[in-house]
């Protein structure tokens, strides 16, 4: 990911080696770039524009650093407008006062709602936390099943409708799980939810339903970057139809141009808290502005 985007950038400021100063057109014309660059690695067009307002702004009022060259001060504002565009800082969970603190997932079917699940239950038991994975997709024939060895994976136990029981209510089960975490000592309990392959009423009902059962303390919108711009119109559909604290974004490992990563914030207004980077449970971290603004300017 962001690899284009990388070359481009690093294109546009080795045009400017050499430069004693920069001139009006100097900046005008670096800003043109970046904008290109941008819109070709797929953000969208609000958050170029905003960018790159930025971007003019303070490459012509930056004070003259005798220590940097004009390349590295446009380096430095790029790289500052990144980590602004990203978030600024790295979100972390906000646990409940009285345990447990209950996370929701929602997003699309095929997002990387249950292998996050199964990620972030591993990730939260190595900080001494004693997770419990809610079965509450029960939509797809196998996602409880999926949920189960994932939990097995991570050795988190798994709250799963018992079979023979029918499909079970999703709603039903998402609150009794709260009270078997309660009983068993779980302080977190992280609910998956059912996701379809496009965004439709009956699934936002069913997470909005489940949203109200559990009053979670954290939901978090699933969201796979290599989708593109549907990845923001997605995220504004959930937005409205379920809400959300935070993002999560999987597939980052992909070779997609990165645009949603650099979007979703500026258009949500949501921080990105969690970053997803492989098919492993490892794969998996807090996401951090600053990192992915270096990534992209290596
Ligand atoms: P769900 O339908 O939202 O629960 O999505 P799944 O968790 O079943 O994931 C869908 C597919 O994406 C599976 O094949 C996962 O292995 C894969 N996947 C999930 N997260 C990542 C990731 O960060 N990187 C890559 N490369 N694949 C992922």
């Amino acid at each position: 990911m962001f690899e284009t985007l990388s070359d481009r950038l690093t294109s546009v400021f080795s045009s400017l080696r050499g430069k004693g100063r920069l001139s009006e057109e100097d900046i005008n014309a670096t800003a043109r770039e970046i904008r290109l660059a941008l819109l070709e690695a797929d953000v969208a067009l609000p958050v170029v524009r905003e960018f790159i307002a930025q971007i003019k702004e303070r490459a012509r009022g930056e004070e003259v650093s005798k220590a940097l060259n004009p390349a590295q001060q446009v380096i430095k504002i790029v790289n500052e407008e990144l980590i602004e565009i990203l978030g600024g800082q790295t979100r972390e969970i906000r646990f409940a006062k009285n345990p447990p603190t209950v996370i929701m997932l929602a997003g699309l079917q095929g997002a990387g709602k249950t292998t996050l699940a199964g990620k972030l239950a591993k990730w939260l038991a190595a900080q001494r936390n004693t997770p419990l994975l809610v079965a509450a997709d029960l939509q797809r024939p196998n996602a409880v099943t999926q949920l189960q060895v994932m939990g097995q994976r991570a050795g988190v136990p798994v709250y799963a409708p018992q079979p023979g029981n029918g499909v079970g209510d999703p709603v039903e089960v998402a609150r009794d799980s709260i009270a078997h975490a309660q009983r068993n000592n779980h302080n977190i309990v992280i609910i998956d939810t059912a996701g379809r392959l496009g965004v439709d009423t009956e699934m936002m009902q069913q997470a909005a339903d489940i949203r109200d059962a559990v009053s979670p303390d954290e939901i978090l919108f699933v969201v796979d970057a290599m989708i593109g711009q549907d990845a923001v119109n997605t995220a504004q559909a959930f937005l409205d139809g379920v809400g959300y604290d935070a993002v999560a974004l999987t597939k980052l490992d992909g070779d997609a141009r990165g645009g949603a990563a650099l979007s979703i914030r500026h258009i949500t207004g949501r921080p990105i808290m969690f970053a997803s980077t492989g098919e492993k449970l490892e794969d998996f971290d807090l996401f951090h502005p600053d990192r992915m603004a270096s990534r992209i300017l290596d």
